[in-house]
């Protein structure tokens, strides 16, 4: 019987490992589907707290596995295809090869990936001007035009955010009403740099080596049109990678994410515990999912410790 088993080895949940291995725990880290997580898909951090020249998004996650390791977590590069959580106290992990493991304790932090236009040039260009987030990537486009995609509140803060670097910020939304709250929407439409194209379809992401443009389909007037920009800021929203747990009897929001309870990392269930994206829709950043894992690692020890186990 193992004493904590982690799913997910971004940022929260390697620093739940270094955490745990720290506190003698001798965690499991199961990587899943994107080892490393969303940062291994950005290029340069720089606003992870310690790295004032920046630091690549893999090598970052590496050195945070490799420190939790120094300390006795060991990571496997395999997926936990099915769970079953007990109220009173052992989970079951089927594991992608074949083994059941038993364990006192699971957190989980399987990440939230975000969701795509799924047109031409999107995948092709991501990372050479397609982003997902403009918090890690926006500084890098300064003086040029830059587009950013949705209605979300997400798409209103990023477009706004974008305005300190941009030239102008051509805001594309799918339909005619936003979806974002009045206030945030209200902020994006009185900055001048902001311009909305509301009903309007991106057909595709243009561009050789990197972004040059967008081509759009105008709904109203039923015309496409290219937009030059160097930049495309996808904010549709994210999708957690919660439903096996789900499944499991893990209470979720009705979007999906897991649901903690009272500012702490507890699920629902006794032992089972969640950090980073997984279970948070607001704010997906790499400094706040370490946050949380630390807070998971220390919810797991506690549990353990008043369980005397
Ligand atoms: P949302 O799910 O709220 O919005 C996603 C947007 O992307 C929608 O406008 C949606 O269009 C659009 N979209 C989704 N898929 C596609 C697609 N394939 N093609 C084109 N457009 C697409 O996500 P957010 O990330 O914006 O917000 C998530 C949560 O976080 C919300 O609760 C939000 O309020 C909160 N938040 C709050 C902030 C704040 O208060 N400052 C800041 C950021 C987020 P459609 O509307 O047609 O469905």
């Amino acid at each position: 019987m193992e004493k904590v088993i982690i799913i997910g080895n971004g940022p929260a949940g390697s620093t739940a490992a270094i955490y745990a291995a720290r506190a003698g725990l001798k965690p499991i880290v199961f990587a899943g589907s994107l080892p490393g997580g969303l940062l291994t898909q950005t290029g340069e951090v720089e606003n992870f707290p310690g790295f004032p020249d920046g630091k690549n998004g893999f090598d970052l996650v590496m050195d945070m596995q490799f420190q939790a390791e120094k300390f006795g977590a060991v990571f496997e590069y395999e997926e936990i295809t099915s769970v079953k959580l007990d109220q009173c106290g052992t989970h079951i992990l089927e594991v992608s090869d074949g083994r059941t493991i038993e364990t006192q304790t699971l957190i989980i932090a399987s990440g939230a990936t975000p969701r795509h236009l799924d047109v031409p040039g999107e995948s092709r260009l991501y990372g050479n001007g397609v982003s997902a987030c403009a918090t890690c990537d926006g500084a890098f486009f300064k003086e040029v035009p830059v587009v950013v995609a949705g209605g979300g509140d997400s798409a209103m803060e990023e477009a706004i955010f974008m305005t300190r670097f941009a030239s102008e910020v051509h805001l594309i939304h799918r339909r005619n009403e936003l979806r974002a709250s009045l206030i945030m929407a209200e902020r994006a439409k009185q900055n001048p740099k902001i311009k909305f194209h509301l009903n309007c379809q991106i057909l595709e992401i243009l561009g050789d080596q990197k972004v040059s443009g967008v081509k759009i389909l105008d709904r109203n007037s039923e015309n496409e049109a290219e937009i030059k920009c160097s930049a495309v800021f996808t904010a549709l929203g994210h999708t957690p990678c919660s439903k096996i747990f789900k499944d499991a009897g893990v209470e979720t929001h009705e979007n999906g994410f897991i649901v903690v309870k009272n500012n702490t990392s507890h699920t629902n269930i006794p032992g089972v515990f969640a950090a980073g994206d997984c279970a948070d829709p607001r704010y997906r950043q790499a400094i706040i999912a370490a946050g949380m894992g630390a807070r998971a690692a220390m919810d797991a020890e506690k549990y353990l410790a008043d369980a005397g186990k």
